[in-house]
């Protein structure tokens, strides 16, 4: 019985009291990114799981350790998406986006899976916001995305972010740093986790990435990417930072980010915040160049990133900031008796169609308890409805912050009320840009 009641591990609840603040930062998101030309796409969230070992990459985490992937009853292998490129990417595929205009520019907000140790900003079930930029060479693509993350975080008043840029290079530059990298490591091979002396054979860029504290001192005085890029992966990385410097936005090269995804290439770069602890990465994403050739299409560079959803908020809680409230009631219509239901039911299902946030008894209660109710809502106005009014044709309308209380006819209620209202509303906003005293 138990379990019944109990969230799985990892998971968690947004309840109504707190979901306007998911609501403002993915509404934020979206709407910036359409400023920078990029549409919402939707996936869905499992796919074959053969796509995220291409997609992913075999040898990373993700696909290593922390995939939610399950048979059907059809016995093919399913996974529920552990990001959302791969996906994405996919789509793009399937319905031949890149015979259209490139680039294609795409958004998203997904629910996405990784079985992990859940901790402060690490859960099984996260959200993610995301683009992807797909056929864009050019380095202005880059600071173009790059750009775009930092107006978000600037237009939700999230400041504190450091934003972290490095090169990983092309296959070709990565050959001898790869090189360079197997000798330094093979050298500490026995001092390296068991995971990362796999890694060694297969990937070992890879070993940068691994959080073990041991593997990470090793990896402090590994050799560094920058010093092996190939002269046209050295001309893309300065033109993106000319770029992010004539957009006047902060960066520092940090040479030891490599990403936890395989198919990165030349630009990574990382959002990271120092207040919410271990999990401080808020933004991550890059270029990758070879991923669409990968999964089966023709050779289209590209380049995304994902931002988490709930690390976002944790940042956005340990600042401070405010979030716009949601409408609050506007108009509780307490009633007494059968024809003053009728008559509110009639006055409400009007002002709501209207797009007035409206309430009235669904319980019936006393009157006693219906006003306690409009108090605990928050309702800006009241309306008491009994046989009295339906007879006498005037209701009494209660502002409930003065008190003041107007006599209207009933038949001119709908009328008056929205006048009110929409008074009420402009003086509110002349307020708000300091155009009139209140
Ligand atoms: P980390 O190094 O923290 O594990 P990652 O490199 O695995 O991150 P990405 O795959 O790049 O992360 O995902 C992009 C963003 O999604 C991260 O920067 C983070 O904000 C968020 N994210 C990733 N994994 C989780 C998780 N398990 N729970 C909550 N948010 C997550
Ligand atoms: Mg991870």
């Amino acid at each position: 019985m138990a379990l019944i009641t109990k969230a799985i591990k990892g998971t968690q609840d947004v309840l109504p009291a707190l979901s306007h603040e998911n609501q403002y930062v993915e509404e934020t998101m979206l709407r910036v990114a359409s400023r920078y030309g990029f549409h919402e796409i939707r996936t869905p969230v499992f796919e074959h799981t053969e796509l995220f070992q291409r997609g992913v990459g075999d040898t990373t985490d993700v696909v290593q350790k922390e995939m939610y992937t399950f048979e059907d009853k059809g016995g093919r292998s399913i996974t529920l998406r552990p990001e959302g490129t791969a996906g994405a990417v996919r789509a793009f595929l399937e319905h031949g986006l890149f015979n259209e205009a490139l680039p294609q520019k795409v958004s998203y907000l997904t629910s996405c899976y990784r079985y992990e140790k859940p901790q402060a900003g690490r859960l099984r079930e996260f959200h993610q916001f995301g683009v992807e930029c797909l056929g864009a060479p050019a380095p202005s693509a880059d600071a173009e995305l790059i750009g775009l993350a930092h107006t978000i975080f600037e237009t939700l008043g999230v400041g504190d972010l450091a934003l972290e840029i490095n090169s990983i290079g092309c296959p070709e530059c990565r050959k001898q740093y790869h090189a360079a990298l197997k000798a330094y490591f093979a050298a500490h091979e026995t001092e390296l986790c068991e995971t990362c002396r796999e890694r060694l054979q297969k990937n070992p860029m890879r070993i940068l990435d691994c959080k073990s504290p041991v593997c990470s001192a090793v990896a402090a005085d590994a050799p560094v990417v920058l010093d092996y890029l190939c002269e046209d992966c050295k001309t893309h990385f300065d033109a993106v930072q000319a770029h992010l410097d004539a957009m006047m936005i902060p960066y520092v090269v940090n040479p030891r980010i490599v990403r936890g995804l395989d198919y990165y290439t030349r630009t990574v770069f990382e959002f990271v915040s120092s207040g919410i602890g271990a999990q401080g990465t808020v933004c991550g994403g890059g270029r990758y160049d070879g991923l669409v050739e990968e999964l089966g299409g023709p050779h289209v560079p590209s380049l995304g990133f994902a931002l988490g959803i709930e690390r976002l908020l944790l940042v956005m809680h340990s600042q401070g900031i405010e979030f716009p409230q949601p409408d609050p009631c506007m108009l509780y219509i307490a009633t007494m008796g059968e024809r003053a239901a009728l008559a509110a039911a009639s006055v409400a299902q009007d002002l709501r169609a209207s797009d007035f946030p409206v309430e009235v008894d669904v319980c019936g209660r006393s009157l006693k308890a219906q006003m306690k109710y409009a108090g605990k809502i928050g309702a800006q106005y009241t309306l008491v409805l009994g046989d009295d009014e339906i007879d006498r044709g005037v209701y009494a309308l209660k502002d409930m912050t003065s008190g003041e209380v107007t006599q209207i006819a009933a038949d001119e209620f709908l009328e008056t009320f929205i006048e009110k209202a929409i008074l009420a509303m402009e003086s509110d906003l002349k307020e708000m840009f300091g155009l009139e005293e209140k």
